[in-house]
């Protein structure tokens, strides 16, 4: 266990999907989105944030994914799965405490049943809608990752602002209206300062601007107001805003091996 806060960014390879199914309103071309993941070292305890897309999704994307694929379909190598990433790092998967949910969509939960001693951490909100989403929503569900035996979740009840370690390190923000129980982690570095993961509250910057709503949401309402939120909170801090989805900004992140300390 290393006693440096560090902040890792991993990806599980892209999806492939229209470009109407990110930015609502946009064109049908075909547009490719990466599927980031993040790890945090920190001396009290190692966290991974969502884990990207599980391997079996990559080794059989209908199988694992269902009828989704026809949508969103998955373009991972298997080599990529989260457990392995972190391995050829040079972490040891049992070392991770936790791990942080944003939300329980398919393509952020590939921690899911792969860390024996991490306590799973999501808004209980999440975790019930999951089991009772809404006929649109269904398939962004894959129930088989989410009842993987061993894992042990401990739910946030509406909590804003919980903080992991209690030294404002590790932070979770309500956000809903991409998924109603949706959570953005701020994670404050010794050096980097603070970095937002606003995760799928913004998919990208043009939903961070205001330019357009994502493809798939629960509530433009809560949407639209949770950006603002986390517009007000990253403008305070002076926050370096992480999107979700954003094959426009994520090459200008540093990458694992790399981190941002
Ligand atoms: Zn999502």
């Amino acid at each position: 266990m290393s006693d440096a806060i560090r902040l890792y960014f991993f990806q599980t390879g892209r999806i492939r999907q229209k470009e109407v199914d990110i930015k609502l309103g946009y064109g049908q071309e075909d547009f490719f989105t990466p599927i980031p993941w993040f790890f945090i070292t920190h001396p009290r305890g190692n966290v991974v944030i969502d884990g990207g897309t599980a391997v079996e999704a990559a080794l059989d994307p209908e199988g694992h994914w269902g009828a989704l694929i026809n949508k969103y379909y998955p373009l991972m190598d298997p080599e990529d799965g989260c457990v392995n990433r972190l391995k050829q790092a040079g972490f040891d998967p049992a070392d991770v405490k936790y791990v942080i949910h944003s939300h329980l969509h398919l393509d952020h939960t590939g921690a899911c049943g792969n860390f024996p001693n991490a306590k799973h951490i999501v808004q209980r909100r999440e975790y019930e809608w999951a089991f009772s989403a809404d006929w649109y929503m269904k398939l962004g569900y894959v129930m088989k990752d989410i009842l993987k035996p061993g894992i042990e979740w401990e739910f946030l009840e509406d909590e804003d602002g919980f903080d992991l370690y209690g030294d404002g390190v590790i932070q979770t923000y309500q956000s809903p209206g991409h998924s109603p129980g949706h959570q953005s982690i701020m994670v404050r570095l010794p050096n980097s300062g603070p970095i937002l993961l606003a995760i799928d509250a913004a998919y990208t910057f043009e939903h961070w601007n205001d330019k357009c709503l994502p493809g798939a949401l629960t509530s433009a309402i809560e949407v639209a107001a949770s950006v603002r939120k986390l517009r007000r909170l990253a403008e305070r801090e002076n926050a370096m805003v992480v999107p979700g989805h954003d094959p426009d900004s994520w090459p200008s992140f540093k990458k694992a091996p790399d981190f941002y300390d």
